[in-house]
């Protein structure tokens, strides 16, 4: 054995064990040999090597049947800490999350967006003043994700579509001037995505809907979350479902994002979206009205995508925290009249992470990578 297999090997049983803690969250040594297949020799020398970095740490014992008691070992889930912002159009949200994607801290601040120095400096005295008072350890952060309403270039690099923010052209440079750690951009529905599928237990084809006051969606396929920038299929806000609907901020007509975000329901009712549903749950004709069409539209939507794609559909966004089960069951029933196939089997679940989904999806971006690359 030459010395770059050596070390390739040792690399790997380190990979191996440290991989075998996080699944497990906490495991005793004869449990890790026995899913990992390597010795308790090798068990012990890379949990010492796992401890000296500050990764691991000793928990609680375990009692064993041979009336000896085992030291179980657990993921120091602090070690690593990722960053993840959305800029929205009126607001900016932070969140810092550890090694399981836990939120640690989080805070929200209004700044209006503009394409200015004056913004990002804003930006940036935000978001450090929130890093420095968590008070954790420089080398512990691991990076800044920044997710936001624009289509990111594929290195990227670069916002290259940016309508509703107005930031098109936008590069990543800006960001990383701003701060000490590594920086990275998102597409906000993206990100939301990631975030979305990190916690689902089976790899599967997903839909992420965004029901924001501007729509949006992503496709997961095969629950590939490092993947997910480069599968997926950033635009199924502009797909048509009408030749002759409203007119698109994109320039075209009847696309997705007119009859399916949220300024759909206000602009329709002339109420606030928390009045809109107030009245609607109260049973107001207009707003029941409004509010079927909505649905239908959304259910079209749906149907186009299970025809290309057979997917389960999570939704998210900020519609979701007035959508009762019953508006939710009257979408579910909708997909189902509205395909072609009355047999069509899919899960509709709601979002977990609600408003914060973006911002963490941009921060595990960097803890999917930390933990794949230990
Ligand atoms: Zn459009």
């Amino acid at each position: 054995m030459n010395i770059h297999s050596s070390i390739d090997l040792k690399r790997l049983n380190l990979q191996k064990v440290y991989h075998f803690l996080y699944n497990a969250r906490s495991s005793a040594k004869l449990d890790i040999s026995q899913g990992t297949g390597l010795s308790i020799p090798t068990i012990a020398s890379n949990i010492i090597e796992l401890e000296r970095r500050g990764l691991i740490r000793e928990g609680h014992e375990f009692k064993s049947t041979g009336g000896r008691r085992a030291q179980s070992y657990s993921i120091c889930e602090t070690a690593r800490i990722a960053i993840g912002a959305e800029i929205l159009k009126e607001e900016v949200k932070v969140v810092a999350i550890d090694l399981y994607g836990n939120i640690v801290e989080d805070s929200r601040k209004e700044i209006p967006f503009v394409n200015s120095p004056s913004y990002f400096a804003e930006f940036g005295r935000f978001v450090n003043t929130f890093i420095d008072k968590m008070a954790f350890p420089k080398g512990s952060i691991l990076g800044i994700g920044v997710a936001l309403q624009g289509l990111v270039s594929e290195d990227g690099q670069t916002v290259v579509y940016s309508e509703i923010l107005k930031a098109g052209g936008l590069r990543l440079k800006t960001f990383r001037k701003l701060f000490d750690f590594e920086c990275r951009m998102f597409h906000d529905t993206g990100s939301a995505a990631l975030a979305e599928i990190w916690s689902l237990p089976e790899k599967q084809n997903s839909v992420y809907i965004a029901l924001n006051r501007y729509f949006g969606g992503e496709l997961v396929l095969n629950g590939e979350v490092r993947r997910i920038q480069k599968l997926s299929s950033p635009t199924i806000e502009h797909m048509k479902i009408s030749s002759d609907g409203p007119l698109c901020y994109c320039g075209k007509r009847g696309c997705a994002e007119t009859f399916c975000g949220a300024n759909r329901l206000s602009e329709q009712s002339g109420l606030a979206i928390r009045e809109f549903f107030e009245k609607l749950h109260s049973g107001d004709d207009r707003c029941i009205e409004i509010w079927k069409e909505y649905v239908h539209n959304l259910a079209i939507v749906i149907n186009n995508i299970h025809m290309v794609v057979n997917c389960d559909v999570i939704l998210g966004g900020y519609l979701n925290l007035f959508m009762s089960e019953d508006d939710l069951r009257m979408l579910d029933a909708s997909v189902k009249e509205e395909s072609f196939n009355n047999g069509v089997t899919y899960s509709l679940k709601r979002s977990f992470l609600g408003d914060k989904a973006p911002a963490i999806g941009a921060a595990l971006d960097f803890i999917d990578e930390f933990i794949y690359e230990q």
